[in-house]
């Protein structure tokens, strides 16, 4: 994985009858199986079936990239506040241009 440290998806305990009449869920133990559901860049939602193994990391892996959406947001916060300032140095700084407009005589 390298320095990649978040998953984009969520991660959701899926409990479930088969349908097989004969089952031990058919009696109220249900199945249970751990899920990753993401979005690919189409649009279409892609559910994943997860190791026991893999659940732990996952987990912390879905979290660290909630994490990264809201300090993305307070960025954006603070950049919408930013540019205002900006725009207003940009003012303060510019130098008027020559000025060629005749006097009009009254
Ligand atoms: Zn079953």
């Amino acid at each position: 994985m390298g320095c990649r440290t978040f998953v984009k998806g969520s991660l959701y305990r899926w409990e479930h009858t088969c349908g097989k009449k004969n089952c031990r869920c058919a009696e109220g133990a249900l199945h249970e199986h751990w899920v990753l559901s993401y979005y690919e860049k189409e649009g279409k939602l892609v559910k994943v079936y997860l190791t026991p193994e893999e659940v732990g990391a996952l987990e912390k892996a879905v979290e660290a990239h909630r994490e990264f959406k809201k300090t993305r947001a307070r960025l954006a916060k603070k950049h919408a506040q930013l540019l205002p300032l900006i725009n207003e140095l940009e003012n303060a700084l510019a130098m008027p241009p020559p000025n060629r407009k005749k006097k009009e005589k009254g």
